[in-house]
């Protein structure tokens, strides 16, 4: 699902590289939990994943795809089809009502159709995650945890093969990060996706197949 060999990456100006990645893989399916602590390029790695970022040298092979010979627009289709991204603040539209932030990929992804099929996803979605009687409501009118769970099925909403997370429980007290967690993880095995969360969280650990050290790929 995600191989990464001999990665270096750096900001440019930064003085030496923040991540040395020899070697680190992620079988299909599996759930692996980055931990570190702030600043330790826990997100950026994510971005590398993402074919976001490109590293100044090594490979980068997610779901079959080499993502550092990719051009940008090669590697927003990529991205579309195969990954869904849970933000930390859900970064939902405040103008589009539940339905529409869930389609929302099928909007601006040129290389997503929207048909039947999709529409009757989103359905289904919203039955799973409890949200459908909010379909034609505004986020503004959303409870936290119901803003959390159009986050979630807009993730999901183009069967992607690898779920992606930022620190989705970061603003969330102990209760609600436990169970933001649940849905995640359910989430993403029922869809079959693999599953890479970043946290600093350890209480979270027992959710994961793995927890990936990120002491491991710093600068020495
Ligand atoms: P984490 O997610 O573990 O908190 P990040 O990947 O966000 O860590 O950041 C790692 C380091 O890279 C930090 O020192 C941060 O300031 C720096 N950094 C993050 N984004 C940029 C950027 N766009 N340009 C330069 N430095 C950055």
């Amino acid at each position: 699902m995600i191989q990464i060999e001999n990665l270096h990456f750096a900001y440019p100006g930064s003085n030496g590289a923040l991540l040395n990645v020899a070697n680190l893989r992620v079988a299909p399916g599996e759930k692996v939990m980055l931990r570190g602590p702030s600043g330790s390029g826990k997100s950026t790695l994510l971005n590398l994943m993402a074919g976001i970022l490109k590293p100044q040298s090594g490979r980068v092979c997610v779901c079959g795809e080499e993502l550092v010979p990719m051009s940008e627009s090669a590697a927003r289709d990529f991205r579309a089809n195969r990954i869904g991204f849970i933000f930390q603040d859900f970064a939902l539209l405040e103008y589009l009502t539940v339905a529409d932030n869930i389609l929302l990929p099928y909007r601006i992804n040129q290389s997503l159709t929207l048909n039947t099929d999709v529409h009757a996803r989103a359905q289904r979605l919203l039955n799973d995650l409890s949200i459908a009687h909010k379909s034609a409501a505004f986020p503004t009118r959303l409870s936290f945890g119901e803003r959390q769970r159009v986050a979630i099925a807009r993730a999901m909403i183009a069967s992607p093969q690898l779920i992606l997370a930022d620190e989705p429980t970061a603003n969330l007290d102990k209760a609600n990060a436990l169970k933001t967690i649940e849905l995640i993880v359910s989430s993403a095995a029922h869809n079959k996706a693999g599953l890479v969360v970043v946290s600093h969280d350890e209480s979270l650990d027992t959710y994961f197949d793995r927890v990936v050290d990120m002491a491991q790929y710093k600068h020495a």
